[in-house]
């Protein structure tokens, strides 16, 4: 080796260890940045959920480094949170209107304009942005998925399942009987507008997703009903019996009603034996036997019905009532008295109406969606109870 090779040596090994103190220099400064120290501060506090201390650090870090634009954006999106949206658009509107941003910190600062506008009720400025976002490729699920969150809160349902298609065809599941649930309430919506026609047109699109959809055949009948067409709601209603038999208990009520008012109530008892025939356990369907046998005076019948909807149900109150009633009318002394007792006996259980499972929230309507936490399909709707299900306290009936 010449020495000019030697030179090159020791010259090239030289300026790589400066290179490496270098760096090394560079990283502790990076490590002792007091406005990054604050910054990454920030971001831990707010991941432990400490948004105050968060807040804090976040406007120490940028007090000495303006240029960290993500800090800017978090103290926007915190004082949104405290409900000072006017102050944290403007924060996310300058940050905005910066030079040299990246593509991934514009889009950020975009959504967060959008949550703020939302936040003040500038709810046709945030649609616009969102609109606008659901058109560009980055960032688009984002921007349908939050169009469609505001869709479901204004009731705009027709729209919402417009949106949740675009975001199946992202990859989203979107399950044919919840589709089904979006259209029905569509079609409600048109019909409590006054467009009962659009409302069964949505509703016949909803059974196209989903042939059973019990909603979907509920509403379909409410829909006839309001526009005075008593025998296509019946039909709607016999079709949502022939599919889903153990939720008979929600049409009943309305089937009985329209079929006493087109003269045709004699019909109904048919209908009670053909549910049970398809679900021998249903309560409703022995229930309504029971009332339709008591009407026409055979109590004999009525009181065989209800034995075996008590037998099936222990905590069947409407049952337990009319046991009481039924053997009084017919002299039974002892037996309406044993039978009120197991009507107290009952009492407490088995009161209320339809619950969501998911929030708790009540309604003594049928319901497939939760107005209070914006479920679908989250009420328990078989109002039938198996013997197992229920606490075994004795009954003495
Ligand atoms: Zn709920």
């Amino acid at each position: 080796m010449t020495l000019a090779w030697w030179l090159v040596l020791i010259l090239a090994s030289g300026l790589i260890s400066t290179l490496v103190m270098l760096s090394f220099e560079r990283r502790k400064a990076a490590e002792e940045d007091p406005a990054r120290q604050r910054y990454y501060a920030g971001l831990r506090a707010m991941i432990s959920g400490d948004s105050e201390s968060a807040f804090q650090r976040f406007k120490e870090s940028v007090l000495e480094d303006s240029q960290n634009v993500d800090a800017y954006l978090r103290i926007g999106d915190l004082l949104r949170d405290r409900g000072q949206a006017q102050k944290a658009l403007s924060i996310h509107q300058d940050l905005a209107s910066r030079g040299g941003l990246s593509q991934e910190e514009l889009l950020s600062i975009r959504r967060a304009i959008t949550e703020d506008q939302l936040a003040l009720g500038q709810t046709d400025d945030a649609v616009r942005g969102l609109t606008e976002l659901a058109e560009e490729r980055e960032g688009q699920a984002w921007a349908l998925a939050r169009l469609h969150r505001l869709c479901l809160e204004q009731g705009d349902y027709e729209e919402a399942y417009k949106l949740r298609q675009k975001l199946a065809r992202l990859g989203d599941v979107f399950d044919p009987r919840i589709a089904a649930l979006y259209l029905t309430l569509a079609g409600v919506a048109a019909s409590d507008a006054g467009q009962h026609r659009r409302g069964r047109v949505l509703i016949r699109d909803a059974l196209k997703q989903h042939t059973e959809s019990p909603a979907a055949h509920y509403y379909l009948g409410i829909l006839y009903e309001r526009d005075r067409r008593p025998e296509d709601a019946v039909r709607a209603w016999k079709a949502l019996l022939d599919h889903t038999p153990r939720l008979a208990g929600l049409v009943f009520p309305p089937l009985e009603k329209v079929l006493f008012d087109m003269g045709q109530y004699s019909e109904i008892a048919g209908i009670y034996q053909q549910v049970l025939a398809a679900d021998s356990v249903n309560t409703d369907a022995l229930l309504g036997l029971a009332r339709f046998s008591d009407k026409n005076g055979d109590h004999q019948a009525a009181l065989g019905h209800l034995a075996r909807t008590i037998e099936i149900d222990p905590g069947n109150l409407v049952a337990r009532q009319l046991l009481v009633q039924i053997h009084r009318q017919e002299g039974h002394e002892d037996e309406a008295w044993q039978a009120a007792l197991g009507f107290f006996t009952w009492l407490p259980s088995n009161t209320g109406a339809f619950r969501c499972r998911n929030c708790r929230h009540e309604s003594v309507e049928p319901r497939w969606f939760c107005p209070q936490c914006r479920r679908f399909d989250s009420f328990d709707m078989g109002s039938r109870k198996s013997a197992a299900a229920v606490s075994p306290v004795d009954a003495t009936a």
